[in-house]
């Protein structure tokens, strides 16, 4: 038989996910010698055996890779055969890139949870059970290289049957770093809300029957705390939802498996895939009607926010209790996710009558991820727990390194450097001291971990942002002021590797402008380090400032009177009906004498407006709360539009909804329903942003166009764009990285990096 050689690299995901293990596996299979081992990008094998051996684990290494692992590339080189017997897994080198070391958290392995439920195994029911291809990672790491010494594990010591698993190459276990079992690893035990251990001896089982009972427990996860309770239970759910003080926003139903999941949701082939993924992400998928979960869940909404065990002890309690259960953030409203024991039965000891308590500690907190489908393809809205601290595809060289501070409301930072950037977890409003101090830890943890000292900080336009005042503590480095919009911009075009020109359209809530005003309907023309503004909306007044994007009526108020010169039919129009005429009174002098009544041009504070006189809706009891009822209530079977026009007068172009907003009074009177006028809003919207760019583009018009800002967060929106806008431009969705304020930070980023690229440094 002829000996033969070949030298074999692989790039992509393929370090912390069980690869290693997993090649000398099938190289063992394939009856090769050889080798494999780790290097700065990937995994590298030398193996050695017959042309037919070797061409079947070439053909098993690319069909069927460990769950988490990503193969990006493999390319495969004939070398000189060596007289090597047997195969090996070679330890890691000294000095190897500290870059590539810490992988996402990973979900309970099939392999795993088997073994949960095996009466005769000896990890039967054991909470803290995983493998090389599951299990903790990031949110356990203390430090790099990730070795157990470096994480929360380092306070429990393996016992003789662990031990001899994590030094077996053959094992699935090999060097597994939390690996544990009942033996000689964490322990799961129930507290009351006054910390007093219950002292029972399933504290699973015991949990799982309060939860029935109809009480709320507090469970402590991979990334922090959850507050569950029975999905089912009307009682329990407005119990939970009193005691967190969380008015009306969604809660998240975590669902046994897939096939409940079928049943409480309609969702297509491509949500089951994300809700499977190994980021086991809280997907956005729709409601099923009459399945059994409790309105008040998600109040008014036709969506639920689902998601898949992760770990073994959601798949014991799902299994234990059989039915869904709320799992939503442990945490006070506005404040960040609790992740020690100690906080939280301080901070959730009013909230949970039951805490599912254990001694592995968190390090790193981490909130779940949300992701949707959208235009039939899987969007990321919130990137957290799974994909962090996962590396993304860098577009571009960053000569200096860079600290991408992000935006002010939900948000996430990043760091870049050589060929690396990386997006940190979700934190959160910068709105609490709370989440000011997390936020500060988190970066410090995660430029330790990446091994990035950033020389360039780059932070939003605002002057006020927690996150620029932040920036200019880093005095160290040298700080960037990146506009809201543009980073939008470049965070789209970083995702797909356009190198700019590109078109822009940014439709969000609010940004700051260059010229101190809110923006957020913007069309920009965008090269990476700087950009032109094409166009933009016509502006509406805030009367009373922030206060009316809480009290929307007062922007439906202030657009009616503009939309009609001060004289709108405010008598046929349910949503003042409940308003007192002085204040009404009051609220139009402000917005006609322009005091304290600022102008915004979001496309979100449209979807205010709309959503709040046509639904009758006068206050947003958080974020965004109408615009979504706007967007949820439309039918999505009405293909029409409503008038609009493009003021031309101004310095550049922009779109007019006041002929809309009159021919949807007009429709209202004569009986159109409200999903008929939202779907209508919707098309107008879609159709405007075509003729705002024929008119702002011209010629600019082959450029590739990117959609980007929360308001692509809005399924609908997006597919009415895609729909509009495809036949005349080639069009780019987001995809992996927030077209929120959630992937704002990676913009910064990459305009930072192009900017002082650009000029050989600052
Ligand atoms: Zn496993
Ligand atoms: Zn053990
Ligand atoms: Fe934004």
């Amino acid at each position: 038989m002829n000996r033969l050689g070949r030298h074999i690299e692989i790039r992509g995901i393929v370090q912390g996910v069980g690869f290693r293990p997993w090649v000398y596996r099938l190289a063992r299979e394939n009856g090769l010698a050889g080798r494999v081992c780790n290097d700065s990008r990937g995994v590298t094998i030398d193996a050695f055996g017959s042309d037919r051996a070797l061409d079947s684990f070439l053909e098993s290494l690319s069909a069927s890779p460990p769950p988490a692992a990503r193969i990006r590339e493999l390319d495969w080189k004939p070398i000189p055969p060596e007289a090597a017997s047997g195969f090996v897994i070679v330890e890691s080198r000294e000095g190897e890139s500290r870059r590539v070391s810490i992988p996402p958290d990973l979900p309970t392995c099939s392999d795993c949870l088997a073994e949960v439920l095996d009466p005769a195994n000896r990890r039967h029911r054991y909470a803290f059970t995983n493998c090389t291809n599951c299990g903790p990672r990031f949110t356990i790491a203390r430090d790099v290289p990730y070795d157990r010494p470096a994480t929360t594990m380092a306070a429990f010591r393996m016992c003789a049957l662990c031990q001899r698993e994590y030094d077996d190459p053959g094992d699935r276990r090999f060097h597994a770093q939390p690996n544990a079992c009942p033996a000689c690893g964490p322990r799961l035990w129930a507290a009351g809300p006054g910390g007093e251990e219950l002292g029972w001896e399933d504290p699973i089982r015991h949990a799982a029957k309060a939860l029935e009972a109809g009480f709320i427990v507090a469970v402590k996860g991979i990334g922090g705390f959850h507050l569950a309770c029975d999905a089912t239970s009307a009682s329990a759910v407005a119990r939970l939802r009193a005691r967190k003080k969380r008015d009306e926003k969604p809660f998240a139903v975590m669902a046994r498996d897939l096939e409940a999941a079928r049943r409480l949701s309609h969702c297509s082939a491509e949500e089951e895939r994300l809700l499977a993924s190994s980021e086991r992400p809280i997907v956005l998928v729709g409601r099923r009607k009459g399945a059994g979960i409790a309105e008040d869940v998600a109040p008014r909404n036709p969506w639920v926010g689902l998601l898949l065990p992760y770990t073994p002890l959601h798949h014991l309690l799902l299994r234990e209790t059989d039915r869904p259960l709320v799992m939503t953030s442990g945490n006070l409203s506005g404040e960040p996710i609790v992740h020690g024991n100690a906080r939280a039965l301080e901070r959730l000891g009013a909230i949970a009558d039951v805490f599912l308590l254990h001694d592995r500690e968190i390090e790193s907190p981490c909130d779940d991820s949300v992701a949707r489908v959208i235009a039939g393809r899987p969007t990321v809205l919130r990137r957290s727990r799974g994909y962090v601290p996962r590396e993304l595809p860098s577009p571009r060289r960053f000569e200096r390194p860079v600290l991408a501070c992000g935006g002010h409301l939900k948000n996430t930072f990043c760091l870049a450097a050589g060929d690396s950037l990386y997006l940190g977890p979700h934190i959160g409003d910068l709105e609490t001291l709370e989440t000011v101090e997390a936020f500060e830890e988190a970066v410090s943890r995660l430029e330790r971990f990446v091994g990035i000292r950033p020389e360039i900080v780059a932070h939003d336009l605002h002057p006020e942002y927690h996150t620029t005042l932040y920036a200019r503590t880093r005095t160290e480095a040298r700080t960037l002021a990146v506009q809201h919009h543009h980073a939008h911009v470049a965070s789209a075009m970083a995702e797909h590797g356009l190198e700019g020109p590109v078109l822009g359209v940014a439709y969000d809530g609010t940004g700051f402008g260059t010229d101190g005003t809110a923006w957020g309907g913007e069309i920009l023309l965008v090269r990476t380090e700087g950009f032109e503004r094409l166009a933009t909306w016509r502006g509406l007044a805030l009367p009373g400032g922030e206060t009316a994007i809480r009290e929307v009526w007062r922007i439906a108020l202030a657009f009616l009177d503009d939309a009609y010169a001060g004289d709108p039919p405010l008598e046929t129009l349910a949503l003042f009906r409940g308003i007192p005429g002085q204040r009404l009174a009051a609220v139009r002098k402000l917005a006609a004498e322009r005091v304290a009544s600022p102008l915004a041009r979001g496309v979100g504070r449209y979807f205010d407006a709309f959503g709040s006189l046509f639904l009758c809706r006068p206050f947003s009891h958080f974020e965004g709360q109408v615009a979504l009822e706007w967007n949820a209530a439309a039918d999505p079977g009405e293909r029409g539009i409503l008038p609009f026009e493009i003021e031309r007068d101004g310095r550049i172009p922009a779109l007019d909804l006041r002929p809309a907003l009159r021919a949807a009074v007009a429709r209202l009177r004569e009986g159109a329903s409200a999903a008929s006028l939202s779907a209508l809003f919707h098309n107008t919207v879609a159709r405007g942003t075509v003729e705002l760019l024929r008119v702002a583009a011209g010629e600019r018009k082959d450029l590739p166009l990117v959609l980007t800002g929360g308001c692509l967060q809005n399924a609908l929106l997006a597919e009415r764009l895609v729909e509009e806008l495809g036949s005349d431009f080639r069009v780019f969705l987001h995809g992996d990285v927030p077209p929120g304020d959630g992937g704002l930070a990676l913009g910064q980023a990459i305009v930072a990096g192009a900017v002082t690229g650009k000029r050989g440094g600052l």
